[in-house]
């Protein structure tokens, strides 16, 4: 048996740094609103200098709320089968990033509001080529 390749579920979303795993965003050079994907100007309608710069978000974030997944979700949605219901938070990252993601917890009634969590990348699902596909998640500190 072969290690599978991880692969990202799509490119430049994420990545492992030196420091850790980090979302890969930008930063207006002028106001500091925060974007997620990478936004090529900036939409503040406040701010009049469109200049953005390429910003990492994470690893440590506030949990703001969260949902559980109870029924498999439509595609391009990817997951293992059997479905499994999973918890998707909204998670304020430093900067004033509020950003979506996977909990990565075995039990969702252990997640409160409110708590601590720190970005990971973990596998999502495997795909027809053997591959484990990664993306990231929240796991509770
Ligand atoms: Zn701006």
């Amino acid at each position: 048996m072969t290690t599978a390749n991880r692969v990202p579920v799509v490119q430049g979303l994420f990545a492992e740094t030196p420091n850790g795993p980090r979302l890969l965003g930008s930063k207006c050079a002028t106001c500091g609103t925060p974007y997620f994907p990478k936004s090529s100007a900036c939409h503040n309608p406040d701010c009049q200098d469109p200049r953005v710069e390429d910003a990492q978000f994470g690893p440590r974030g506030k949990l703001w709320s969260y949902v559980v997944q109870f029924y498999p979700p439509p595609p391009p949605v990817k997951y293992d089968e059997p479905f499994v219901p999973y918890a998707v938070g909204a998670v304020d990252l430093p900067g004033g990033l509020r950003v979506l993601g996977r909990m990565s917890v075995d039990d969702v009634k252990k997640i409160k509001i409110g708590m601590d969590v720190d970005l990971v990348i973990e596998r999502l699902c495997g795909d027809k080529d053997g591959n484990e596909v990664t993306t990231w998640k929240f796991r509770l500190v």
